[in-house]
């Protein structure tokens, strides 16, 4: 597994501005969507193309189109879906899957409660959209969820990462080879750690409940 921290000026001028509990629903809203644009320029950098030739108005131009099948965005339920306009701005043409997992506050532990994937994900370039990385839990069994479907690979974009997340999905993707699926973390920022309800420090809260509100 791979984790590219995107060192960009823009990236972590919207970062903070999100991590700051002044800023209201609304503009941590479109900051999100915005930092998500930007990460998505990195995420997509080694995305499956093909050579293609156009005509200009003066000759002929080689070039090339992303390959079929086309890429799918999975954002993770609730706090995925406020990742997904900003998404879908650079992939207008990807499908989009669900999954929703729910953790439970004792013991941290994520279990499925939705699953909207297609069966079949041969040769298809996938995004993983879940704001925190915090224990890994999660991220570890949706990847799990799409490489099992044949993936291609699988790119998961993150807000924010805890080292102890990192960890966990580093060890349970360890075995990168040229034959198997890759599987690559990419975010704007890797935080000192988690507390003790696994939550990211000094991070910026709980992602779902800035996003919609608590509910
Ligand atoms: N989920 C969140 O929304 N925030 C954290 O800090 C960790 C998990």
């Amino acid at each position: 597994m791979r984790t590219l921290v995107i060192d960009h000026p823009l990236v972590t001028h919207k970062l903070t501005a999100l991590r700051d509990t002044a800023t209201d629903t609304a503009t941590f809203r479109s900051l999100t969507a915005e930092l998500v644009t930007l990460l998505a320029y990195e995420a997509t950098r080694e995305m499956r193309v093909q050579p293609v030739s156009v005509t200009t108005p003066v000759g002929i131009a080689r070039g090339v189109k992303l390959a079929r099948p086309v890429p799918l965005i999975v954002p993770v339920l609730r706090a995925g879906i406020g990742m997904l306009d900003g998404m879908t701005q650079v992939l207008p043409m990807a499908n989009v899957g669900f999954v929703g997992l729910r953790r439970d506050e004792e013991s941290l532990v994520a279990s499925t409660y939705a699953d909207r994937l297609p069966a079949d994900l041969t040769g298809r370039d996938t995004f993983v959209l879940d704001p925190m990385l915090a224990t890994g839990g999660t991220l570890a069994t949706v990847i799990s969820m799409l490489t099992n479907r044949g993936a291609a690979s699988v790119t998961a974009i993150c807000l924010l990462a805890a080292p102890e997340g990192l960890r966990h999905v580093e060890e349970a993707f360890a075995g990168d080879s040229p034959k198997e699926p890759w599987v690559r973390v990419v975010t704007a920022a890797v935080d000192e750690r988690l507390n003790d309800r696994g939550y990211i420090v000094p991070g910026l809260g709980d992602a779902g409940d800035r996003l919609f509100g608590q509910i």
